[in-house]
């Protein structure tokens, strides 16, 4: 795979911050498994890491997250108890 980018680099396995933006709430996801360019530094996210930051952003958002910053690996289990708090760890 060459990256579409710079058109001479080739993306190998490592890890990205993703910061999404929704609705005036801010998540930053830290060490988000990507591919990342070695020349330019674009980063490539896999489909279904994409679907699960977009997924955690819309949860955080419904419950009241207005801004947050968090390890990737950590989604799912935050997913899983945070209905009733709200964690803060910019
Ligand atoms: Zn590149």
């Amino acid at each position: 795979m060459i990256c579409v980018i710079c058109k001479s680099g080739t993306p190998e396995s490592g890890t990205t911050t993703v910061t999404l933006e929704r609705g005036g709430n801010l998540i930053v996801f830290r060490r988000v498994p990507a591919k990342i360019c070695s020349n330019c530094r674009e980063s490539y996210l896999d489909d279904g890491v994409v679907d699960e930051v977009y997924h955690t952003a819309d949860e955080a958002a419904k419950a009241g997250v207005e801004f947050d910053v968090r390890e990737f690996h950590q989604v799912s289990a935050w997913l899983l108890t945070s209905s009733s708090s709200t964690v803060m760890r910019a």
